[in-house]
């Protein structure tokens, strides 16, 4: 836990939007259901004001608040199931890897993201034949875990 917390924090928001760390998807998430309920809210007062025109006999005043109301709810339903899929994607924790060559043999390992890797750097020394290696990929990847 405290791993991806870090890891979130380095990549920042720039590079990789999807490593967020759960704080910020819990206050966008909240902002983002206010928004859907005053939505969700002004389509039922649209509703509401196409009864009272169609009761007091404004046909064409009903009509249009009805489509407004109609519009609203469904457009607040439509988000809210958006929103569930881009929170059921973001719970699958992705990890990040790093993939090393080496410039001789061309030996390849693939390990862990570590603090300060990037794409091009020489890392540490072949197994095989002792000459640095290079970050030649660095990726995430779905976790395996349920
Ligand atoms: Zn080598």
């Amino acid at each position: 836990m405290l791993y991806s917390l870090e890891l979130g924090i380095q990549l920042g928001s720039g590079s990789n939007q999807k490593t967020k760390t759960s704080k910020d998807i819990f206050s966008s998430t909240l902002v983002y259901y206010i928004f859907l309920a005053g939505m969700f809210i002004i389509g039922v007062y649209f509703l509401y004001d196409a009864l009272q025109a169609y009761t007091a006999g404004d046909i064409e005043g009903a009509g249009l608040s009805s489509i407004l109301g109609i519009i609203g709810i469904g457009m607040s339903i439509y988000m809210l199931n958006m929103l569930r899929k881009r929170i059921s994607t973001q719970k699958i924790p992705k990890k990040v890897v790093t993939t090393i060559e080496c410039k001789k043999c061309s030996l390849k390992k693939i390990r862990t993201f570590m603090k300060g890797d990037y794409v091009l750097k020489d890392v540490e020394n072949c197994g095989k034949c002792d000459e640095p290696m290079l970050i030649t990929a660095i990726y995430t990847e779905k976790t395996d875990k349920s």
